[in-house]
């Protein structure tokens, strides 16, 4: 991913500005939530768009305890980047890179008999114990392991592994499905079953360093779910991780990104003109036409089209017609802003310009999507950089 750390007043076609004292202030407003608990700063996914070894390293200066990725690539990017302490992965397939891991020192998630059968032969190559956390499926139905049989049988031949010096169990874990809907009766149910999975581990000699279940939502709203670790990815940007459960403000946490473009021309068109491919735009009379510079290679979605939101001179205006790979057109009904006046898709909301969360109203998706999807094409500009900032 780009990173463009210097002069943020440049003027660029478009940029995604990164608050990493939002998102250092996040981290602190996270960890007194969930005091009892360790911090794991999810930095999946180039951290959810923002740039991972930038807000890898604001979260660990501001005492985020643990660093998760999906994939191992991404844990050994941070690793590589100089990132200490602990570094989390749980998107395993078969053939990857495990022997770099665990000479990277990074815990691996293993769900299954394949993946602990890789780790073990990568642990012996490489002279090292792997670090390994067992994950069960305590109800979510993706990745971790069922309950009953195939839990007994993994963490057997997971403390059979530990006592040949080939692994060391460092954690149980799970995932929620529905943390995001309170009440949701699975909720009760996956910490039911997450107790008795880890009763049973422990019964059979497993000491693990950390249990965990709670993503951001649980973090957030459900603090009998934090156990020894919380792992806490799109509340760390800012973001609520549903409008439902209230908004960034009601949890004390600030949107980390900021986008933005440069309007690339504004022009006076007749009433009638067709606007943007398949012309589902119309102006009803004469008016003014603004370009926004940005379109859906840049991640503004096209089912946004014809309802995105964007701040320009002030006014809120609504995308007019199709977004296009690289630019959309908006309505500024007369007004005459210049060519390089600021257009703002959505920040903190406290210039009154739109949030994500906005955005993802438009498009009939979920926060976590729109900013998650900005591309590579938009200059990441990190602002607040040092720790005082
Ligand atoms: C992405 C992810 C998280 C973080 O989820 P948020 O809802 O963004 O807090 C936590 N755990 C796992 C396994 C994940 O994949």
């Amino acid at each position: 991913m780009t990173e463009t750390a210097t002069a943020p007043t440049a003027p660029l076609r478009a940029r995604a500005e990164i608050d990493l004292a939002a998102l250092r202030a996040n981290v602190r407003t996270l960890r007194a939530l969930a005091p009892d608990a360790a911090l794991m700063a999810v930095v999946k996914s180039e951290a959810y768009g923002h740039g991972a070894v930038p807000c890898a390293r604001a979260a660990v200066e501001a005492g985020a305890d643990w660093l998760g990725t999906a994939t191992p690539e991404e844990a050994l990017a941070l690793r590589a980047a100089g990132l200490p302490g602990r570094i989390m992965c749980w998107l395993w397939t078969p053939g990857g890179p495990w022997r770099q891991a665990v000479e990277a020192d990074i815990d691996v998630s293993v769900s299954g008999m394949w993946a602990l059968a890789e780790v073990v032969a990568a642990a012996r190559e490489a002279g090292i114990p792997a670090r390994v956390q067992l994950k069960a499926d305590t109800g979510l139905g993706r990745n971790g392991c069922q309950p009953g049989e195939d839990w007994a049988e993994l963490v057997g031949a997971a403390l059979r592994a530990e006592a040949d010096g080939l692994v060391r169990i460092t954690g149980l874990w799970s995932h929620f499905a529905c943390a995001d809907e309170p009440g949701h009766p699975s909720i009760a149910l996956q910490l039911t079953r997450f107790r008795e999975m880890l009763a049973y581990a422990e019964e059979q000699g497993v000491r693990p360093e950390v249990r965990h279940i709670a993503n951001s939502a649980a973090t957030l709203t459900l603090p009998e779910t934090h156990f020894d670790l919380v792992r806490t990815g799109i509340a760390l940007y800012g973001i609520s991780p549903s409008p439902e459960l209230g908004s960034p403000a009601d949890f004390g946490l600030r949107p980390v990104m900021t986008l933005s473009a440069s309007v690339a021309l504004v022009k006076h068109v007749p009433g009638g003109h067709g606007v943007s491919y398949g012309h589902h735009y119309i102006t009803p009379g004469a008016t003014t036409l603004g370009l926004v510079p940005v379109g859906y290679a840049d991640g503004v979605p096209r089912h946004a089209s014809g309802t995105g939101p964007v701040l320009v001179g002030g006014k809120w205006r609504t995308v007019a017609g199709r977004v296009a790979m690289d630019q959309f057109v908006v309505d500024l009904g007369g007004d005459e802003p210049e060519a390089g006046t600021e257009a703002v898709l959505f920040g903190p909301g406290d210039r009154g310009e739109p949030t994500a969360e906005d955005w993802a109203q438009a498009a009939g998706t979920i926060a976590y999507e729109i900013v998650t999807r900005i591309g590579t094409r938009v200059p990441r500009v990190y602002v607040n950089e040092e720790q005082s900032g």
